[in-house]
């Protein structure tokens, strides 16, 4: 049954994950390109071709299971074998890929998709067959195998008695993997669990990956050092209807057929070496172990995977680890396999990530031989399946392809346009902003001092543009707004004087008014007045008086003359009569004359009591001039106040501003000096890349005229081989120390890259808070000197340092690039490799003393740089002794000036309050003569306080 086409390449898919949290707060830049279309990967001037490349621009990695997966359960049924293995570095989604997480990718995973498509399957063929399904699941930890099930049985039985709860590992024998007389490999002691539903299947699962031991290391906290397989056996039991050909009926003695196939999955450790995960002790003992699982797999893929070896029939390594032997009909056996090596994207893992993509290129070479368990099926047949199955797939791979890819273009277009969207409108609101103070600023300036209401609205305008979400220079907005509220207060203080002035002014008015109405009553001297109607009524009265005792006299007169009665007195008593009448008139005159006076004492009285009213009303009116005025002052003096605070204020901005331009000045040096030693650095790193690059490429070069002279049957044992000897040796160790001297320098690059990353993540930080309206934290984790940068500087230094970030992602990728090729190479040539080509014990002999001379050398120079150093480090120390020496010094001179300074602030403060106290100007100036004999700065503010 060993026809070409049941020999199958081990296919190989790529799953490039996105860059992940840790590694973007990092500043990881990515650095795996995958060629659109194409499934071929590149890193820095790598590029390898797989079957498949999922994710980061490749195909979308819900692909795959359609595309690598689906076909090996479809072949279950046809009775094949398969593998899945998840190679790559921690964190690189192994687990995530295959959905062995407990969390993530429990839906999206291969194995719960492929529990989903087997019962899929099983249903429309129940009809047809029986069915027997089991799955195990173990995991090879230290090079021991655990049974991840064992516990699932235990708790069927604890929770079938109604107790739900968490189960010892019980204390079974360890399992064991042997290896059948025909050669299928199985595991004594393993619990096999028979399932017969999807859910059945997916407790296993969980069960079991809950059970899994995890441990953490640098990458990936939540990562495994153990390789997980989880197994599905798939037994079927087809009938075969054979028709006789009387009758017609089918004949009721059918045929039974067998099937049996098994599918493994495996999630595998993290591939990375050991000293990458930066764990010691036992991790470390773990670490070293894993990779004996992984060497053996890389082995015996390299085995398998060489064309020239596998033809010469060379042993492959599978005892060589429990792993290599439990895969061992995965890999060049009775199995399809398929294995998905995933990478990160980020630059820091491109040297991990290039040789994962070398391990999984040499997997593609591997040939596989599946078989069918039972064969009935004629080769034609079969022949032709294959092919209707290759079709099917590329025509499902067609049609899912085309529309992808015209939809991830059209994506990209989208986006593209919606950036450039964004920043337009950035820009429309800025311009827009800019305007809105432009205009602002030109209508205040034509109109002066308005109102209330206007400077109101403007504030407003000013707080609406302030607090609009779109970004603005903060400087810019900042300063305006303060200088919109300075004018607006002054406004207000003058319209507030304004009005006062108008009020007080008013009042003035009024009693001016009154005071001259007072005036009318205050010229007449009202006691005078009274004197004289008093005297005058009084006169009046006496005269009545006598008017009335002459008429009375007249009266008597003429009574006695009427009593006489003659003509003579006839006469007189006319004469009387009619002086008598003339007394009567004159009485009622003079009457009237008192009547009249008393009316006009009456008025009298009358404007007397207005006169009082007006004096209270001006007496109040005087009060409240007094009282405005006192309130006038006290604005006034608020207003000086404030204004002289304001002025304070404005100083120390000043200050503040010269201070931020001195640290802008000094952070631009920063950057600069910080760009120039990378540039140094990164040129370095270069050059010993390179260097180490040509070594490689001479080495190689070398190896094979060695190996062309080994082969040959030349023995010259002269001088000219030695030599060529020894400049071999002498190239190995020159590429060790290169590959030291790079590894070094990466390490060292990749620590650079993350403190810059660090500061980068932080300022953007700062950034957002700033943009957000919070006004950043000071102090905060340390970098108070970050928060408290000015925006322009902070833009600044945010570009200074991704400028930095991507030099320096270059350099490492260039970097990784090398120092994975160079393990290539040692990897090649661990063991016997390097000596292969020294036949000779006479060559052996020479190339030994060679060694030793060199040895030698090299110990006495060690020996030199030592005493050296010795030397060097005394000299610093007494550098260091100095130094502290000065710097207390300096402490201590600081310490004085301060006290100067406040001394000064003292004077100052009091001298302001004494201003014209020569007495005091001389002693102010005495203690500055005393205490600061030369102080430009103090002496000039001096100057200007006077
Ligand atoms: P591994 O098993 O190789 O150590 P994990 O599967 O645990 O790695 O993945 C590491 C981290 O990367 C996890 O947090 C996981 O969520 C994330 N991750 C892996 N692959 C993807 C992916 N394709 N898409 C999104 N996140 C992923
Ligand atoms: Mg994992």
């Amino acid at each position: 049954m060993d026809t070409a086409s049941e020999n199958c390449s081990v296919k190989v898919a790529v799953h490039v994950r996105p860059l992940i949290g840790d590694e973007r707060a990092q500043g990881c830049k990515e650095c795996v390109a995958v060629t659109h279309g194409n499934p071929q990967v590149q890193i820095g001037t790598h590029s390898f071709t797989f079957d498949h490349v999922y994710g980061n621009g490749g195909s979308p990695s819900s692909a795959m299971f359609g595309e690598c997966v689906a076909p090996l359960v479809d072949g279950l049924f046809q009775g094949y074998n398969a593998t899945v293995l998840a190679y790559g570095q921690t964190g690189s989604g192994k687990t995530y890929t295959m959905g062995t997480g407990l969390r993530e990718g429990f839906q999206t995973g291969l194995i719960p998709q492929v529990m989903n498509a087997l019962f899929n399957k099983i249903e429309t063929l129940r009809h047809q067959m029986e069915f027997q399904l089991h799955v195990s699941f173990i995991e090879i930890l230290k090079e021991e195998v655990r049974d991840l099930l064992d516990s699932v049985s235990v708790s069927k039985s604890v929770t079938a008695n109604g107790h739900a709860g968490k189960v010892s590992i019980s204390g079974r024998p360890p399992i064991q993997i042997r290896e059948s007389s025909n050669g299928v490999i199985t595991l004594a002691g393993s619990t096999e669990v028979a399932v017969n539903t999807l859910q059945e299947m997916a407790a296993c699962l969980e069960q079991g990956s809950l059970s899994r031991a995890t441990g953490s290391t640098n990458m990936n906290n939540q990562s495994s050092r153990s390789h997980a397989i989880f197994t599905i056996t798939l037994e079927q039991m087809r009938k075969l209807h054979s028709v006789s050909p009387d009758n017609g009926t089918p004949d009721e003695d059918m045929d039974e057929e067998y099937f049996c196939a098994k599918l493994h999955l495996v999630d595998l450790a993290g591939s990375e070496r050991a000293k990458r995960t930066g764990s010691d002790g036992l991790r470390l003992k773990e670490g070293i172990h894993i990779n004996r699982g992984l060497l053996a797999l890389g082995n015996v893929i390299s085995a398998l995977g060489d064309e020239k070896k596998r033809r010469e029939g060379v042993h492959v390594p599978y005892r060589d680890s429990k792993l290599t032997r439990l895969l061992q009909d995965s890999l060049g056996g009775n199995s399809k396999t398929v294995m998905i090596a995933c990478i990160s994207p980020a630059d820091i893992n491109a040297e991990e990530s290039l040789n994962t993509l070398k391990y999984a290129n040499r997997a593609r070479n591997i040939q596989n031989k599946p078989v069918v368990n039972r064969d009935l099926i004629s080769s034609d047949m079969q022949k032709l399946r294959q092919q209707l199955k290759y079709l099917q797939a590329e025509l499902c791979a067609r049609a899912g392809g085309a529309p992808s890819d015209e939809v991830q273009v059209l994506k990209g277009r989208i986006a593209w346009l919606e950036a450039t969207n964004e920043d337009l409108c950035q820009e429309l609101h800025e311009y827009r902003s800019r305007r809105a103070v432009v205009e602002h600023c030109g209508t205040d300036a034509q109109e002066g001092p308005v109102s209330f209401v206007k400077s109101d609205g403007l504030k407003r305008g000013f707080q609406s543009i302030d607090s609009s979400d779109y970004q603005m220079d903060e400087a810019v907005s900042d300063g305006n707004s303060s200088e919109i509220e300075e004018v607006a207060k002054e406004w207000e203080h003058a319209l507030w004087q304004n009005t006062m002035d108008k009020e007080l002014n008013e009042l003035n008015k009024r009693l001016e008014q009154k005071e001259s109405e007072m005036k009318l009553f205050g010229d007449i001297d009202t006691e005078a007045l009274r004197h004289h109607f008093g005297k005058k009524i009084m006169e009046l009265e006496e005269e009545k008086r006598i008017v009335q005792q002459e008429r009375d006299r007249l009266l008597a007169e003429i009574e006695n003359l009427a009593a006489n009665s003659d003509g003579h007195t006839q006469k007189m008593q006319d004469g009387h009569t009619l002086k008598l009448k003339a007394l009567e008139a004159q009485i009622l005159e003079l009457k009237k004359k008192q009547e009249s006076q008393v009316e006009l004492l009456k008025q009298k009285h009358k404007s007397d009591e207005a006169a009082k009213r007006l004096q209270a009303e001006i007496q109040s009116i005087k009060a409240q001039k007094v009282q405005l005025q006192n309130k006038i002052k006290q604005e006034a003096e608020q207003f000086r106040q404030w204004k002289a605070s304001r002025e304070k204020e404005l100083l120390k901005l000043k200050k503040e501003g010269r201070k931020n331009e001195f640290e802008r000045h000094k952070l631009e040096a920063l950057n600069q000096r910080q760009k120039m030693v990378l540039q140094r650095k990164t040129e370095e790193a270069a050059i010993a890349t390179k260097r180490l690059k040509e070594l490689l490429e001479a080495r190689k070069s070398s190896a094979r005229e060695n190996s062309v002279n080994s082969t040959g049957y030349t023995t010259p044992t002269g001088q000219s081989n030695e030599k060529s000897l020894q400049k071999w040796l002498e190239h190995e160790l020159e590429v060790s120390a290169n590959v030291h001297e790079v590894r070094f320098k990466y390490e060292k690059q990749s620590q650079v890259q993350a403190a810059l990353a660090d500061e980068l993540t932080i300022l953007k930080q700062v950034d957002q808070l700033s943009l957000n309206g919070h006004s950043p934290q000071r102090g905060k984790n340390g970098h108070s000197r970050l928060s408290s940068l000015s925006p322009n500087a902070r833009m600044e230094r945010i570009a200074s340092l991704e400028n930095m970030l991507n030099m320096s992602s270059k350099a490492l990728v260039e970097m990784a690039s090398q120092l994975s090729e160079a393990e290539e190479r040692e990897r090649a040539l661990v063991g016997r490799g390097r000596w292969n080509h020294l036949r000779f014990m006479g060559d052996a002999k020479n190339l030994l003393q060679y060694m030793f001379n060199v040895a030698a050398e090299t110990r006495f120079q060690l020996w030199e740089k030592d005493t050296e150093i010795k030397e060097i480090k005394e000299q610093l120390n007494d550098l260091v002794a100095l130094l502290k020496q000065s710097e207390a010094q300096r402490k201590e001179l600081v310490k004085q000036q301060r006290m100067r300074e406040q001394a000064v602030t003292i004077a100052l403060a009091s001298s302001a309050s004494v201003r014209f106290s020569a007495q005091h100007f001389m002693f102010t100036w005495l203690l500055i003569l005393h205490t600061a004999p030369v102080h430009p700065v103090l002496t000039i503010s001096w100057h200007e306080e006077i």
